[in-house]
């Protein structure tokens, strides 16, 4: 899960890696208040209003702008309250102190999937961005394997100033605040945290004055409880926050054949074959993930079939299961109880394709049923085929 820049900002904070003061706001007014509690509403201060948006380069998109007074502050928020950035519209800015720069660095620690460890990046050159100059001036942003039982400790924090390049001056303290935001990396069971700019300003002060973390979903249930609050709930799609609510391992796609399946594994193949086949009849493609797990009896196949027939863009449902602890004659009177249970819900094709434990009975269950929307499918090939033929009729009905 990626944070918002003013939740990233909280939890630095929690873990003493310096940060200025910053309130959110959702309306210009709000943002005025905001910048009023900051600044005090004296004529001295500035503040700087900066869209929330889960994406890079808000201040050249214009996201971030400097506001002298709480009035500003308003005028600044409203402009960018609903702007479009990436696709993404403005809900909310966050207003902050305002800082005064002498330097710009970046640093970054994440988890390094291909090599199994986690990598350090830190520059003396911040504030731009970060892939440009990984490109242009490679030399110029230091790389650190992070050995994950050791950690940044302070011989990492200096081994990584150093590579980096910083003034022997800088070193101590730029080191400290690497090692805070370790603290927060492996607290929070974050896969990334990046600071961007990490900057030095006027008075000699090192400061986090953008944050971008994400968490690791994995770590929240029971590690992090509380992390459950910092989920954007707003921009969640509908049908995945439904299947998330029945226990659904769900993910919308854009496509027009509804999957159901159970196993990743099998779910994922699912979706490359309904791809390959979708070529053959219009460029029909899969609409979603959706692993129904081991247990598919009639109730989570109802839930299953609510979500995907739920899904304006699905033309035809492709079941392709394979009965394993669970059956297929259970997971065929699954399917007829759910589309009992759907009843006049249940208004798009159904093409079923069961292998494995108890195979023929499970087709029987279906034949005898009978349902005029389901078509039984001998192979996941041939399923697939005809899953996306009636899609793409359906599509262009
Ligand atoms: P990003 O463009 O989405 O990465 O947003 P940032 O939060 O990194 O802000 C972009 C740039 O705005 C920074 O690199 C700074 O140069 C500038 N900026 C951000 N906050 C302040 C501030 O408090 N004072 C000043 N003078 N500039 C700021
Ligand atoms: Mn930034």
């Amino acid at each position: 899960m990626d944070l918002f820049e003013y939740q990233a900002r909280d939890i630095f904070e929690k873990h003493g890696v310096p940060v200025l003061g910053g309130v959110v706001a959702t309306t210009p007014d709000e943002a005025r208040a905001g910048a009023e509690e900051l600044i005090g509403g004296g004529p001295d201060g500035v503040v700087v209003v900066k869209a929330q948006v889960k994406t890079g380069g808000r201040g050249k998109a214009g996201g971030v702008k400097l506001a002298h007074s709480p009035a500003e502050a308003q005028e600044k928020a409203a402009e960018i309250l609903g702007m479009d950035i990436k696709g993404h519209t403005v809900h909310r800015v966050m207003i902050a102190q305002g800082a005064k720069i002498a330097e710009e660095f970046y640093f970054s620690v994440l988890l390094d999937r291909s090599n199994r460890n986690y990598l350090a990046m830190c520059s003396v050159e911040g504030g731009v961005e970060i892939e440009q100059l990984a490109v242009e001036r490679p030399d110029a942003l230091a790389k650190v394997a992070v050995d994950p039982i050791v950690g940044i400790d302070e011989a990492k924090a200096f081994e990584i100033v150093e590579t980096a390049g910083f003034a022997e001056d800088l070193k101590a303290p730029v080191a400290s605040v690497i090692r805070s935001l370790w603290t927060v990396f492996t607290e929070e069971d974050a896969t990334l945290v990046e600071v961007n700019p990490l900057v030095r300003t006027e008075d000699g002060q090192i400061v986090a004055l953008d944050g971008k973390v994400t968490l690791d979903e994995n770590a929240s249930e029971v590690r992090h409880p509380e992390h459950a609050e910092l989920e954007d709930k707003e921009a969640a799609d509908p049908l995945e926050a439904k299947a998330k609510a029945n226990g659904l391992n769900y993910v919308k796609l854009d496509g027009e054949v509804g999957i159901i399946g159970n196993g990743a594994g099998l779910v994922m193949s699912t979706l490359d074959v309904v791809a390959y086949a979708g070529e053959a009849h219009g460029g029909v493609k899969p609409a979603n993930f959706l692993d129904i797990g081991g247990g598919a009896n009639a109730k989570v196949m109802a839930n299953g079939l609510d979500v995907i027939l739920n899904d304006p863009q699905v033309k035809a449902v492709f079941v392709n299961v394979f009965g394993g602890i669970t059956a297929c004659d259970e997971v065929a009177n699954g399917i007829v109880g759910a589309l009992e249970i759907l009843g006049a819900e249940a208004t798009k094709p159904l093409v079923v394709r069961l292998d494995g434990n108890n195979v023929a009975l499970g087709r029987q269950i279906l034949a005898d049923a009978a349902h005029p929307l389901v078509t039984l499918a001998e192979t996941m090939d041939g399923g697939a085929d005809k899953a996306a033929e009636l899609a793409h009729a359906a599509a262009t009905a």
